[in-house]
């Protein structure tokens, strides 16, 4: 059936890897870039713009980003979109939250875990993150507007947390159907997508 192409397949929500802690990794290896290649290429094939280990069955904190810079060019960039939007795609090894700052903002995400279902979400506008590259070195800054967002969604993975879990029961209650349906249907198929070599 996949003869002559690549399969790829990201784990959706019911998927027991999704709810699951992630293990730091320890030593960046030519293995750990190899998967980050790996992760983006399955990224820009389900037109995301982030995507962490756990969502392709690893429970890694490991997660690959291509986040576009905002269309409004007259927004004052933070200091991690001026240093990382020109990076893209980027793997951050590692990735936490140190701080968060500005107001709570709603805004709607979706997830390669969730196809199909997208709800509004509160989170805090601007983050400080604390990570590692490839290249291994650390680096900590403050991110704003849609990087900022991405990173919590990403870095939410990593300990097991998916959008859905941080809904108003409003909107919780709206995708309940949706989301109960994805659950029984993910427990017998994971989203694939094939590609020719
Ligand atoms: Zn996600």
């Amino acid at each position: 059936m996949f003869k002559g192409k690549k399969k790829y397949t990201v784990r959706t929500s019911g998927d027991p890897v999704l709810t699951q802690e992630a293990a730091p990794i320890l030593t960046i290896t030519p293995e750990t870039v190899e998967l980050a290649k790996q992760m983006v290429e399955t990224m820009y094939l389900f037109d995301g713009i982030g995507l962490a280990a756990p969502q392709i069955g690893l429970s890694q904190q490991l997660v690959v980003i291509d986040v576009p810079a905002p269309e409004d060019k007259d927004v004052v960039l933070s200091p991690g979109e001026e240093l990382l939007l020109h990076q893209m795609p980027l793997a951050l090894v590692n990735p936490r939250i140190v701080s968060t700052a500005g107001k709570m903002v709603s805004r709607e995400e979706g997830c390669l875990s969730v196809p199909g279902i997208y709800a509004e979400v509160v989170r805090p506008e601007r983050v400080v993150v604390h990570f590692t590259s490839l290249a291994n070195q650390e680096i900590e800054i403050e991110c704003d507007h849609l990087l900022a967002r991405c990173l919590q969604h990403e870095i939410d993975h990593l300990h097991g947390v998916v959008f859905t879990d941080r809904l108003s029961p409003a909107e919780a209650a709206r995708i309940d159907g949706e989301l109960t349906k994805l659950r029984a249907d993910g427990k017998r198929v994971n989203y694939i997508r094939v590609k020719k070599k």
